[in-house]
């Protein structure tokens, strides 16, 4: 994900337009695990250009040179030419997925994906069956994987799966009456596993009253898929959600999305994707849609009431926040201020060294085939959470939350994780109790 979008597909014009600075370099997350140029945002620029002037085979080594990348968009924010980098890899990756097909629980996953009831099914079997599996429960919300799958890493933590869903836990409309209207996209790892943000998020918005509407047909975003070069599971989902977002967007005032993937992919990639497709009219689409599509701390925060209510309550709570600003929340969207300046009312920060390096999650493919990467670029995350001496982590994104979790699990760092929009909640609910 970057800024800029023209004509991503011209991989030599993007070599061409790399003057070989070297700024991207000490800010790249895979580079700072793996040290060799070929896996800095420079080498990769490089050989996809060598590749389409037909100099470089799309190889097995080629390949997992670009599927090293963590799309964190570090090098997009500091390249005087914003050159987007992120952009050509997932480029890239779908000519890999065209050569080498996509590892069959990949498939498995983004099947899941376009057919939300097949996952719902999935999910509860899985809610079922996890105590044959995952026994110990976590501090920071996670399940700790006792045997040896496949494609996970034994004693890794987990998100643990909810009994029932977010989506169909709550009925479409609530707060019938309230004075203004609110959708809710809930993302999938909330939806399934971390569902306590959907629940706070429904109470502060029934706080401010709010009324509040659940799509229930939404689907995934379609961000995996993105990231690992399945552009036909992205076009089939964004193209069902577009057509549905586009029967309720009249009604309702905005969007508001808790998971900073989920957003960005929303209101920055669809747009994207398919006007690099030569699609212009579902470009068009996407981009009308993108005006009532926002992160939740940062709606709450400029367009309701929220801060004033929070700084009038008048309570501190003795546990400080440490903040992670996720890659797709502050250099996708620009979001950073919005979540603090709402946390700061109840609760001291602490600020991280680095509260804008990458936490490392990186996507699916890191996530199962390259996971030493992930477990490589998280330890620094942990090291600099535990330094700031905050008893909490927060960032409003579950990948995030899953690959910091783990993280601070596999450091032995004993801090918790939480959604901002949870925190918030319960400086809300502490008041009633008083
Ligand atoms: S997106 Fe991140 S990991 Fe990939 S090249 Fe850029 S800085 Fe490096
Ligand atoms: S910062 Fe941009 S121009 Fe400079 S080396 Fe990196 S990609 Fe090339």
């Amino acid at each position: 994900m970057s800024n800029q979008a023209e004509d991503i597909f011209n991989f030599t014009a993007t070599s061409d337009e790399c003057i070989k600075c070297g700024k991207c370099i000490p800010v790249c997350t895979i580079h700072n695990v793996n040290a060799d140029e070929v896996t800095s945002p420079r080498g990769f620029i490089d050989l996809l250009g060598e590749y389409q002037r037909g100099n470089l085979d799309l190889d097995k080594q080629a390949k997992d040179i670009f599927e090293s990348c963590f799309l964190c968009t570090n090098c997009v924010d500091v390249c005087p030419n914003s050159l987007p980098t992120d952009m050509v890899i997932e480029e890239v990756r779908a000519d890999i997925a065209d050569k080498y097909g996509i590892a069959w629980f990949k498939r498995a996953f983004f099947t899941l994906l376009r057919y939300r009831w097949l996952m719902d099914i999935m999910m509860k079997l899985g809610f079922v069956f996890k105590t044959c599996g995952f026994k110990q429960e976590s501090k920071a919300g996670g399940m700790r994987a006792r045997f040896n799958l496949p494609i996970l890493k034994a004693d890794r933590l987990l998100p643990s799966l909810s009994k029932t869903s977010f989506l169909n836990k709550y009925p479409s409309t609530i707060n019938r009456d309230g004075a203004r209207r609110v959708a809710i996209f809930i993302g999938c790892l909330a939806n399934y596993n971390y569902t306590g943000i959907g629940d706070s998020l429904v109470d502060v918005l029934k706080e401010l009253n709010i009324e509040i509407f659940i799509p229930k047909k939404q689907k995934c975003c379609s961000a995996p898929a993105y990231f690992t070069g399945d552009f036909y599971t992205v076009e089939t989902l964004t193209k069902q959600n577009i057509e549905y977002f586009e029967s309720f967007f009249e009604d309702i005032e905005a969007m508001i999305i808790p998971e900073a993937t989920c957003s960005a992919m929303i209101k920055h990639d669809w747009e994207i994707f398919f006007k690099n497709r030569g699609m212009d009219d579902w470009a068009a689409r996407a981009k009308k849609l993108n005006k009532k599509i926002f992160m939740a701390t940062e709606w709450l925060y400029k367009e309701t009431e929220l801060k004033a209510i929070l700084d009038e309550r008048d309570i501190r709570f003795e546990e400080s926040i440490t903040y992670h600003d996720a890659c797709h929340a502050k250099k996708v969207q620009g979001i950073e201020r919005e979540p603090r300046e709402l946390l700061k009312s109840n609760y001291e920060i602490k600020e991280m060294s680095d509260p804008n390096r990458c936490c490392g999650f990186g996507g699916v493919t890191i996530q199962s085939e390259k996971f030493h990467l992930a477990q490589a670029a998280g330890k620094p995350k942990a090291a600099m959470i535990e330094q700031s001496g905050a008893q909490i982590v927060s960032a409003e994104c579950s990948a995030c939350r899953m690959q910091i979790s783990n993280s601070l699990y596999q450091n032995g760092v004993d801090v918790e994780f939480k959604n901002p929009i949870e925190l918030i909640d319960k400086a809300l609910k502490e008041r009633k109790s008083d």
